[in-house]
C-alpha cells in the first residue's frame, strides 16, 4: 500500500459510496481505495451510513413517500440497484485492460512524448476512461474541464500550478480548475483518467489536435 498525499473530495467519496458516479470515475475512485487506506475507511463508513438509513427506516409506519421525502432531506437517493453493480476494487481496472499489462497496451500517439489508451466504460452511466501516458518534460496542454475529470497516478509523477502528483494521488478536478501537467523524474508518468464531459483546450494546438485525439 503507497501512501497518496491527494485524495478525491469528499463529495465524489460519498457519490462513489452513493452509487451516483458514472463508471468511469467509479472505477478510478475504486482504483485508487486498493491503494488508499485512508479513503478505503472513509468509503466503508460513507456506506455503512448509508445502509444504515435505509436499515432505520419503518416503511410500514410511513406513508407511501415518507421514505424519499426523508431521503431527499439528506440529500440521498433510494439506488440499490446500481450501489450493487459498482466496480469493486482488485477487479476495477483489470476488467477493462483484459488481463494486459500497462506495457502490452495498443498506446496510440498524440503529441510528441504523449501517448494514450482510450477505454469506454460500457457500464452504468458510461463516461470515458483512458490511460495517458507521458515523457519526462511532457505533458497535456493547459485545459480546463467542461465536467468532471478524475486522474489517479499510477506510475512516475508530474506537477502542475496545484502541486506535485505521485503514484497512488488523485486529482479530483472540476471545470473551476485549469491547469497543465508535467511530468517529471526518469520514467514515464501513466495517469488513469476518468472525464464526464470532453476537456475544454484554451490553446490553439489543443482545440486543433481534440477532434483527433478523442481527448
Ligand atoms: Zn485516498
Amino acid at each position: 500500500m503507497s501512501n497518496p498525499q491527494h485524495h478525491p473530495r469528499y463529495e465524489t467519496l460519498a457519490d462513489f459510496a452513493a452509487g451516483r458516479l458514472d463508471e468511469a470515475r467509479a472505477v478510478v475512485i475504486a482504483a485508487h481505495a486498493e491503494v488508499c487506506e485512508q479513503c478505503a475507511r472513509d468509503i466503508d463508513a460513507l456506506e455503512a451510513i448509508g445502509g444504515g438509513v435505509l436499515a432505520n427506516a419503518e416503511p410500514a409506519a410511513m406513508s407511501a413517500d415518507a421514505l424519499e421525502k426523508t431521503l431527499a432531506m439528506t440529500g440521498a437517493q433510494i439506488m440499490p440497484a446500481q450501489a450493487d453493480e459498482r466496480p469493486r476494487p482488485a477487479s476495477a481496472l483489470d476488467a477493462y485492460l483484459g488481463g494486459r499489462s500497462i506495457d502490452a497496451l495498443n498506446w496510440k500517439w498524440v503529441a510528441p512524448g504523449v501517448h494514450q489508451h482510450v477505454m469506454k466504460a460500457q457500464g452504468y452511466r458510461d463516461g470515458v476512461l483512458r490511460l495517458v501516458k507521458f515523457a519526462p518534460g511532457k505533458g497535456v496542454p493547459v485545459h480546463t474541464h467542461k465536467g468532471e475529470e478524475l486522474t489517479l497516478l499510477m506510475r512516475g509523477a508530474y506537477r502542475d500550478a496545484l502541486g506535485e502528483w505521485r503514484a497512488g494521488d488523485i486529482a479530483d478536478l472540476d471545470h473551476e480548475h485549469t491547469h497543465e501537467p508535467i511530468a517529471f523524474g526518469d520514467e514515464p508518468c501513466v495517469c488513469l483518467i476518468a472525464t464526464s464531459a470532453p476537456l475544454e483546450f484554451k490553446t490553439v494546438l489543443g482545440k486543433v489536435l481534440q477532434p483527433f485525439v478523442e481527448l
